[in-house]
């Protein structure tokens, strides 16, 4: 084993976070060699969830689990980070429009970009899940200018596996036989999921589907994934996005395991992303970097429905920039 590697979980008193923990004390996070130091970074009224969660940490007895601290201090949580899983946000209240929402989550991004910038170690790398993932990544990543922009990346691999699990189940073929899939854009309803050079045991899927079925089953259910487990669960999707979680760290540390994956991530103006933005491509994780799929040829739907959702991105980025959060 090596020396151990600090990963810092905010939200960690939360249903996700709860999930996430014990994945990532049996080593599935960073590996089955790699021992962790966990920091549990909490907001008052979520500090004795976390408290209790590392209770049970402890009486798991890990033997890859270094130590467990949890605070409600940013400036402690990120102090010596390798790996921040930024989880906790606000959820939209009743009532509570839309600026209201950025608002609230740009005070508690802003303040935790400026602490790892401040405290993190110098290879941090950053996923942020809490919503809107995609804009909170953005403001964090604002107030970390020391940190290489890259490092600041968003949640989009949840949708991603929504993607393959769905035409795992339409084509009957495995996932593991599935490739090519993409998630462009935002972590929100307007994403497109892309199977146009995506192949299922060798067939490219586009022999294997219709247009109508893409158009108005899959893309739609996936988009709308959250909701419809929402609706079946009666809460929303929990072990999921912990997993999601899981795989996008483990594969930006480790390495691709055969196929490219979905990643949100500040845009180098690759596809006519507006740089900076931090939208979700098509990548590959090559020596502990993501690095975009280039040259993918995009028809006119293609086309159109990455321009929709990036315009929403970019709605999202005037919209803190004029509430003064960048
Ligand atoms: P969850 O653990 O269920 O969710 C946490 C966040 O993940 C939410 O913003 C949620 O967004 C988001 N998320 C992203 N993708 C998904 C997905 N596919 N399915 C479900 N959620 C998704 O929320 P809890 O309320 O249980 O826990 C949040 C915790 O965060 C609380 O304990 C709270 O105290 C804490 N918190 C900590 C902060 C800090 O450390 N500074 C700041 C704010 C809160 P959505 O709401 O859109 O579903």
């Amino acid at each position: 084993t090596s020396s151990p590697i600090t990963v810092t979980l905010t939200g960690a008193g939360g249903q996700i976070g709860y999930a996430l923990l014990f994945r990532i004390a049996a080593g599935e996070l960073l590996g089955p060699n790699v021992t962790v130091r966990l920091k549990l970074l909490e907001i008052p009224a979520g500090i004795a969830g976390a408290e209790g969660a590392a209770l049970e940490l402890q009486d798991g007895a890990f033997p890859l689990l270094d130590s467990v601290n949890v605070t409600d201090s940013a400036a402690a949580a990120f102090d010596g980070t390798n790996v921040a899983l930024l989880v906790g946000s606000r959820p939209r209240g009743p009532g509570m429009e839309r600026a209201d929402l950025l608002a609230a989550n740009g005070a508690i991004f802003g303040p935790q970009g400026a602490a790892i910038n401040e405290h993190a170690a110098s290879d941090i790398r950053v996923v942020v899940v809490g919503n809107p993932a995609n804009t909170n990544a953005l403001i964090a990543q604002a107030h970390a200018p020391d940190v290489p922009r890259e490092r600041f990346t968003a949640l989009t691999r949840l949708d991603h596996n929504r993607a393959l699990g769905q035409l795992s189940a339409k084509l009957g073929i495995p996932v593991r036989d599935m490739d090519g899939v993409t998630i462009w854009g935002n972590h929100s309803a307007t994403q497109y999921p892309d199977v146009s050079h995506a192949t299922a045991g060798g067939t490219p899927v586009r022999d294997l589907v219709d247009d109508a079925w893409l158009a108005n089953e899959f893309i739609p259910r996936v988009a709308n994934r959250g909701a419809e487990i929402i609706e079946v669960r009666g809460s929303s999707s929990v072990g999921s996005a912990a997993s999601a979680t899981v795989d996008h760290v483990f594969d930006w540390v480790n390495g691709q395991r055969g196929r490219w994956t979905s990643v949100a991530l500040p845009s180098d103006g690759s596809y006519g992303v507006p740089e900076g933005l931090v939208s979700s491509f098509p990548a590959e994780s090559v020596d502990g970097k993501w690095r975009i799929v280039q040259g993918l040829e995009l028809n006119a739907f293609s086309t159109s429905r990455i321009a929709a959702s990036v315009a929403e991105l970019a709605t999202e980025r005037e919209q803190v920039q004029g509430l003064g959060l960048l």
